[in-house]
């Protein structure tokens, strides 16, 4: 009989793909994030399953020397280091697609949120000022423009529901050129950085973490940026330089801000926005994937690819290269993965 494959998680998830992992094989809880307690419970895995916690860096990798496939439930793998895992021939799987729809309603629920002040407005409520409703005035959204850093899957998504729903300008930036088709759906049109910064009423990313991004809305874009704009944040926490964004709200150059993602996660208590509800700031707790189809799909994708990948099926949504990924077991000697 074939023995088992060990699969490690890190993290719980949705039960349609618990079981899913279960029924593959020994499925074994991390007992925690620490390195030093994940470099020994790593020793004999055969696959790892993580969520957007944990480091998964070379240091582990060479701690777990029969690790095969590395499964990310969710989309951005920032906290993966890919090359490290193409170097010791180690797949890398994740789930696109599974939680843009959950994604981009949260950023509409942001963009209608701030825009017609709701955080200032309901905290009147609460606190009995009711008259301050007509201090707390919001802006319709109907006709303004949309400038959308990041025209992925969700980016996309983002600018057909603006677009469809409240007639919406679109203008995105991207270095890749976009089918003609995706740009219609959004009716979007392709414009420089600073074009979309001096122009777009509310700005919304949606990029990768990487070099090019990682405080790409610091105070000099900041200053860029058409006065009285709404920004959204809900991509990664270092694509914007947090202190500078407080700064364009105390000056009033933003209008609002709305964040999902934070520069550390979970952000401290001293954290320089949470808890400003003197601002027009709408913060949420990395949630914007947390609807029950979006968990499920996550949950469901991911154990189907790492399971795949274990039995031998080439990868379904493969970061790295399965073919790079084939050479290198090859070269180290390493028994294939098909
Ligand atoms: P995607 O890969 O489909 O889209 C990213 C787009 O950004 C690509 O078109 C890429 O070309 C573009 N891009 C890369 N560098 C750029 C730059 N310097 N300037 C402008 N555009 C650039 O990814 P996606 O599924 O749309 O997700 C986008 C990001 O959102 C993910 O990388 C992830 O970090 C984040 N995310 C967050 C949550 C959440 O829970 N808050 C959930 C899903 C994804």
């Amino acid at each position: 009989m074939l023995e088992r494959p060990i699969i490690l998680s890190l993290t719980t998830m949705r039960e349609e793909g618990m079981s899913k992992l279960r029924d593959a094989g020994d499925l074994r809880m991390a007992s925690s994030l620490e390195p030093g307690v994940l470099h020994q419970e790593i020793v004999d895995a055969d696959a790892l399953v993580i969520r957007t916690a944990g480091v998964i860096d070379a240091a582990l990798m060479d701690c777990g020397p029969k690790l095969r496939v590395i499964g990310r439930h969710g989309v951005g793998y920032d906290q993966v280091d890919v090359p490290a895992a193409t170097e010791r021939g180690i797949q890398v799987v994740y789930t696109p697609g599974a939680n843009t729809q959950g994604v981009a309603e949260h950023v509409i629920a942001m963009m209608i949120g701030v825009s017609k002040c709701f955080p200032g407005q309901m905290k009147a409520l609460v606190e009995g000022r009711y008259n301050d409703r007509t201090k707390l005035v919001g802006r319709d959204i109907a006709g303004k423009t949309l400038g959308i850093i990041g025209f992925g899957r969700i980016g996309k998504r983002v600018g057909a529901i603006a677009h469809a729903g409240f007639g919406m300008k679109v203008i995105y930036t991207d270095p890749l050129e976009m089918p003609r088709e995706a740009e219609e759906r959004a009716g979007a049109r392709r414009v420089g950085l600073d074009e979309l910064l001096e122009t777009a009423d509310f700005i919304t990313l949606h990029v990768p973490l990487d070099a090019s991004t990682r405080q790409m809305i610091n105070r000099e874009t900041l200053k860029k940026i058409k006065p009285g704009a709404i920004l959204l944040n809900t991509c990664r926490g270092p694509v914007t330089d947090e202190s500078a964004v407080l700064e364009a709200l105390e000056s009033k150059r933003l209008f609002g801000y709305a964040a999902d993602v934070y520069t550390i996660e979970p952000p401290s208590s001293d954290h320089p926005l949470i808890g400003r509800t003197d601002l027009n700031l709408m913060l949420t707790p990395h949630s914007a994937a947390q609807s029950v189809e979006s968990l499920t799909r996550m949950a469901e994708e991911v154990a189907d690819d790492v399971i795949g990948v274990l039995q031998g099926r080439a990868p379904i949504n493969p970061v790295n290269d399965p073919e790079e990924v084939a050479a290198v077991r090859a070269k180290l000697g390493k028994p294939p993965l098909r």
